[in-house]
């Protein structure tokens, strides 16, 4: 008998069964914080993507003939199933991804809270009745399901894009085609397994993994796809975007971030700079909502500078089991070299490093630059690394124009005492989401997430995917 390979072997889950991509290739998965080799995944092809979709068009006509109790209670297993295994979760997040057991943590809670939510859409697909000026006629609205979703996820949070996406979309009565980050697809499996358990029909959620830039247009480009909701790059949002437009397919985008912090001199330091810290060294600033610009009014400016310095200089960057690791090791080498970049390029242009800058292995450790030009790329780019600039400004006014002067419209956020200005800045902000004496990273499975520009179309959540994930339609009976 063959020896059992020492690295796992992941298949797509198409129409419940597990199979290999269509020609038997596969693609190497590599433990970030090594770059040794975590799994081979199976490599899609276009045929695979069409096979999905076949899967999930054909289960479509029985799945959304289910009750809201049945969907309710595969969706609560879902959760059930989840706490079961756990340790499981865990150690793919840490593993295939590098994320600190911390974040890990993090996920997982957020995760569970994404289901259980989603499990209260079900019985919440509602219409409304409408009043007519016809006499006798009894006029309604009625929301529907789209039918086939398509779910594309990123690397960084792949278990709460996973279980937010997927779950609203099911709850609501759509089926879907899942293609996860060809750096994450092990989460997405055993995700998959994890809905096959919990009893929902084969067909209603398919997996295919690959390489988003080889087989993503077979998904999106299916005439049989209804919507398509997307989390990653800027780049990549703007060619879906595309793709959708010309089949008129609905879709939401959930895409890249420069996200602006303003400090006015009245702030509770004390209280703003851990939270300063958190929102842009949370995995090592592989967040789409953290902070990479702080805008501090001059005259708390120096002191700022020197506890955010402070703190950043003893960010855990310990083993990933460590509940007190904070720092992750960068996703790849493409992205490695993209925070580099972004250092050197600010350095050579007369930026100052006032913390970090250097690496342990693949981690970056936290870096602040001050005296940031708008020539400079870490400026206006999003880095997706542990790297940050501190900006000072002379008044409130200047802290919202520049903190407006971006492509980007993610989140957003303010530490202040003065309601006034707080609330100017909340409502002049031009991000989708506005955070005042918070950090800009922050998600709850309720609210509307998304932002705006650059940083994509629509929102999520559960009201706001119920609204996009159905079609309202308007019924009228002649009494
Ligand atoms: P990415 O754009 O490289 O990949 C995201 C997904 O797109 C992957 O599943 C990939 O396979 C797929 N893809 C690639 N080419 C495709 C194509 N032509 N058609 C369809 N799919 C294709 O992004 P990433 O590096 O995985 O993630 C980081 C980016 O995601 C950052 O820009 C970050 O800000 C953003 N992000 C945004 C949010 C948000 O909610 N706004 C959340 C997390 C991450």
């Amino acid at each position: 008998m063959d020896a059992k390979p020492d690295f796992r072997t992941l298949q797509h889950f198409i129409a419940g069964d597990w199979v290999d991509a269509a020609g038997g290739r596969t693609f190497e998965v590599l433990n970030p914080l090594d770059d040794s080799l975590y799994a081979r995944a199976a490599r899609g092809s276009g045929d695979d993507m069409r096979k999905a979709v076949a899967a999930a068009a054909a289960a479509f006509g029985n799945y959304r003939e289910t009750l809201p109790r049945e969907r309710e209670r595969w969706l609560l297993r879902i959760a059930e199933i989840m706490e079961e295994r756990k340790q499981d979760l865990l150690d793919c997040l840490i593993d295939e991804i590098g994320s600190p057991v911390q974040k890990a943590m993090f996920e997982f809670d957020k995760g569970l809270t994404m289901i259980r939510a989603a499990a209260g859409m079900c019985r919440n697909v509602r219409g409304e009745t409408i009043p007519s000026d016809a006499p006798g006629k009894f006029s309604m609205s009625i929301r529907e399901p789209l039918g086939v979703v398509a779910v594309i996820t990123p690397f960084n949070v792949p278990l709460i894009k996973t279980t937010r996406l997927v779950a609203n979309a099911l709850a609501v009565g759509n089926t879907v085609v899942h293609l996860p980050s060809e750096m994450a697809p092990h989460l997405s499996l055993l995700f998959a397994e994890i809905v096959a358990e919990a009893g929902f029909p084969a067909g209603a959620y398919n997996v295919v993994t690959g390489y988003g830039h080889e087989i993503g247009d077979d998904l999106t480009g299916h005439e049989t796809v209804d919507f398509v909701t997307f989390t990653g790059s800027s780049v990549v949002g703007q060619h879906i975007s595309e793709i959708c437009a010309r089949n008129k397919t609905p879709n939401t985008l959930e895409l890249g971030g420069k996200s602006p912090t303003v400090i006015l001199a009245d702030a509770d330091l004390e209280k703003a700079v851990p939270l300063a810290a958190r929102s842009i060294f949370m995995f090592g600033g592989q967040a789409c909502i953290g902070s990479s610009r702080f805008y501090v009014e001059r005259p708390v400016y120096d002191e700022f500078v020197k506890r955010f310095a402070a703190i950043a200089s003893k960010v855990g960057m310990g083993d990933l089991r460590d509940p007190a690791t904070v720092i992750a090791p960068i996703i790849s080498e493409r992205q490695r070299a993209r925070v580099r970049d972004h250092i050197a390029d600010a350095v050579a242009k007369g930026a100052t490093i006032v913390t970090g800058g250097d690496w342990e292995g693949n981690r970056c450790r936290p870096t602040l630059l001050t005296g940031v030009t708008g020539d400079m790329t870490v400026c206006r780019s999003e880095t997706f690394g542990p790297v940050t600039a501190i900006y000072p400004i002379d008044s409130y006014e200047e802290g919202l124009e520049k903190a407006n002067d971006t492509d980007y419209g993610l989140s957003s956020a303010i530490f202040t005492r003065d309601i006034d200005k707080a609330f100017h800045f909340a409502r002049n902000i031009g991000a989708g989401m506005c955070h005042i004496n918070g950090p800009t990273i922050h998600d709850e499975a309720h609210v509307p997430f998304g932002g705006n520009g650059a940083s994509g179309v629509g929102r999520e959540g559960t009201d706001s995917d119920m609204e996009a994930m159905t079609e309202l339609k308007w019924v009228t009976v002649q009494l």
